[in-house]
């Protein structure tokens, strides 16, 4: 990256939302990973606009984190600048039956103000460490529902620095995909049409999903959640325990003994460690059932 670059971005943002060389083990719900180099945290769509203008103009590529609950970072770090969108873009409102909220607000904050309110449609949410934009990116979904169900529009910034606003069919949302994924296009904003409903009845659905996670994933070690897609007309963590994967390590990562579908950091584990587990996941389950485990998680950095 070219120091004239930074010097452009430190007359767009201020020293705090400039950030050089942090562990992406910090912004990562993995715990994983390098140093990287440049992180910005810009405060609304107009930032993120000049921004994306500079990188244009010095044709910089980069790429775009939420909370990193889906993200595996390289242990050698992440040379691309990375444009954070979190706490600083966490404004939510509701109206009538729809919620609106910037792209760096958790999932969960949604579904509870949602609840709050007695709308109906996000309980499904709660348990999604992700933020909205990175659950719109997903098309994040569990149990009965997927964003996709919910989500009236999204505003983004095009690679071409230009704010765009997409219905939910534009979207092209499908099973964790859309049609913004991996696109240089940044989510700045979503609203979500519910419906009205029963406090009592949607708090009871959240706590009772949130229990079924408790017992089935394993919450208390870092991971990225599901760590394969699944594939048509299976299950990956069917698959991954049937091929007698279950509790697999190398160094600190391993397959979950209480959810195949997780790899998860059991201590001190290098990203390195987890793309050795989901490498001998891949191979033996092929070798077991002829199914091809494709990652849901987005493998960032030199090790890809
Ligand atoms: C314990 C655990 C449980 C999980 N359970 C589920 C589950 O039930 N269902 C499910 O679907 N997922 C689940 N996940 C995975 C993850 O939470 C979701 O994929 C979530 O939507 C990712 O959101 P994020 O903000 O963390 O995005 P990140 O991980 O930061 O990014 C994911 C992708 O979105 C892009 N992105 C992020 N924000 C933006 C933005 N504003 N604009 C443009 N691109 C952006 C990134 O570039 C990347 O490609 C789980 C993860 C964990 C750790």
């Amino acid at each position: 990256m070219k120091a004239e670059l930074l010097n452009e971005l430190k007359t767009v943002l201020k020293p705090e939302q400039i950030i050089l060389g942090a562990p992406m083990d910090k912004y990562t719900t993995f715990r994983t990973g390098g140093g990287a180099a440049l992180i910005l945290e810009p405060d609304g769509a107009g930032e993120i606009k000049k921004i994306v203008e500079l990188m244009n103009g010095f044709s910089q590529p980069y790429l775009v984190l939420g909370n990193g609950s889906n993200v595996l970072a390289a242990d050698g770090g992440v040379d691309l600048p990375i444009i954070h969108i979190g706490r600083r873009m966490s404004d939510v409102t509701v109206f009538e039956n729809c919620v609106t909220a910037q792209a760096g607000v958790a999932l969960s904050a949604v579904a509870n103000l949602a609840m709050e309110n007695s709308l109906t449609g996000l309980e499904f949410a709660a348990g999604i460490p992700g933020t909205v934009g990175g659950g719109i990116i997903m098309n994040a979904g569990a149990y009965d529902g997927e964003l996709k169900d919910v989500t009236e529009a999204v505003s983004f910034v095009g690679p071409d620095g230009v704010e765009y606003v997409a219905s939910n069919d534009e979207m092209e949302f499908g099973y964790r995909s859309s049609a913004l994924q991996d696109s240089g296009c940044i989510v700045t904003g979503v609203t979500f049409a519910l419906r009205p409903g029963k406090k009592v009845e949607i708090s009871e659905k959240m706590k009772e999903l949130g229990r079924r996670r408790r017992e089935k994933q394993p919450l208390e070690y870092p991971s990225a959640g599901s760590t394969f897609k699944r594939p048509s007309g299976h299950y990956a963590g069917a698959l991954i325990q049937e091929a007698g994967l279950k509790g697999y390590t190398v160094g600190g990562a391993a397959v979950s003994e209480k959810h195949a579908g997780f790899v998860i950091n059991k201590g001190g584990a290098s990203s390195a460690d987890v793309l050795s587990v989901m490498d001998h996941v891949i191979k033996t389950v092929y070798d077991n059932s002829g199914v091809v485990l494709e990652p849901e998680v987005k493998i960032w950095g030199e090790s890809k």
